[in-house]
């Protein structure tokens, strides 16, 4: 029996870490000794043990049921009748990637770390244990293109989604109704067979997945014909989102349970609704701000007076004092995009360009000539130097 691990010890937390703790040790740990990130073959070597211990560890102590256990065997546990080795695993299926809408860079690469490590050279460690208890579900995501109007006030929209539901046919047993599953004869029940294995790490005997049962360490005899044995089958399910207001592009809405169903009595896998929000013709938006610009007459700039300014429903007259430069901003409160927390709205803020009129009529150019006059200005008489024309 192999001397017992402080899977604690190695993540570097303490005996009581809550769950959030340990999967932030682990995430920093996994980026730190990913093998692709080492840079030569003896670092590489050396972080692909360390990540696997790291990885085991983790698996374990994410896992409540296998937590208790090894806190009361240790990480012998699996000898001592808990099942055999290999019975880690599960804790990759059933990962949950929560913080999608802001951590989700670091979630996406911890996926790619192990998928890249576990579709290679650690063959059976992640995925062999389906026998071992209650497996989530798939999350899904669904991308989802919406107005910047829609991001604003909030919308429902009908989506279909393909995912894995319950067979009503065999009710999810997999049987041919009538009939039900036996005892796997290659494996006995167990789900696992003995192998001697060569490994990047060496070789050794190490536990596999029973080829003949799958690892359920139960065959089905007599399939059930609609689902094919497999107790879930695909289907397009319609569901409503509810897109609430002020969501901003790449924010995601999850809805807990949506996603494929579980397996052994584990929990759905989530839906992920990810939005992605067009941009507005006129206006930008910055947290629940929104910004855009008005060309008003050089006459308005200079006298003052009332301007139309659009805002996300009806333009709202807005007046502008005598002398207003040329770059100015102005704000005009709650008229934003509604806080996505409830608190109230952002505001609408634009800037004011000077509009500086393309064509003149005689009359108006002699009244400008006049009026450049009493400063004393100098200015082009004619038509054609003028305005280029
Ligand atoms: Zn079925
Ligand atoms: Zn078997």
């Amino acid at each position: 029996m192999a001397e017992s691990k402080d899977y604690y010890e190695i993540l570097g937390v303490s005996k009581n870490a809550t769950d959030e703790e340990l999967k932030k040790a682990y995430r920093r740990l996994a980026k730190k000794y990913h093998p692709d990130a080492q840079q030569n073959e003896q670092d590489k070597k050396n972080a692909e043990a360390k990540f696997k211990e790291i990885s085991e560890a983790y698996s374990v102590l994410s896992d409540s049921t296998k937590r208790a256990q090894y806190d009361r065997f240790g990480s012998n546990f699996e000898q001592a009748g808990f099942g055999g080795a290999g019975g880690y695993g599960n804790g990759f299926g059933g990962f949950d990637f929560s913080g999608f809408g802001n951590g989700m860079g670091v979630d996406i690469d911890l996926d790619d770390i192990l998928g890249s490590v576990f579709g290679g050279g650690f063959g059976g460690f992640g995925s062999s244990s389906k026998k071992q208890g209650p497996v989530k579900g798939a999350d899904l995501r669904y991308n989802m293109n919406i107005t910047f109007e829609e991001a604003a006030f909030g919308t429902k929209k009908e989506i279909n989604i393909a995912r894995n539901e319950n067979c009503d046919t065999c009710h999810g047993s997999g049987a041919k109704p009538g009939t039900s599953s036996v005892t796997c004869d290659k494996c006995h029940g167990r789900g696992k067979i003995q192998v001697t294995q060569n490994t990047i790490m060496g070789s050794f005997a190490s536990v596999r997945t029973c080829d003949k049962c799958g690892g359920e360490g139960k065959i089905i005899p007599n399939p059930c014909e609609k689902c094919g044995g497999k107790g879930y089958i695909r289907k397009t399910k319609k569901i409503e989102i509810n897109i609430p207001a002020g969501i901003d592009n790449g924010q995601a809405i999850s809805l807990r349970g949506e996603g494929d169903i579980g397996r052994k009595g584990g929990p759905n896998g989530d839906l992920f609704v990810v939005v992605n929000v067009s941009p507005h013709k006129i206006f930008k938006r910055n947290g629940f701000d929104i910004f855009t610009e008005i060309k008003v007459p050089f006459t308005k700039m200079t006298l003052g007076g009332k301007i139309k300014v659009p805002s996300l429903e009806e333009e709202i007259e807005f007046e502008i004092p005598e002398g207003t430069q040329t770059g100015t901003t102005f704000k005009i409160r709650d008229k934003g995009i509604q806080n996505i927390h409830g608190r109230g709205r952002g505001n609408l803020e634009f800037t004011v360009k000077v509009d500086i009129p393309k064509k003149l009529s005689d009359e108006q150019r002699k009244i400008l000539k006049e009026f450049a006059d009493t400063f004393g200005d100098e200015v082009n008489q004619k038509k054609k130097n003028f305005f280029g024309r």
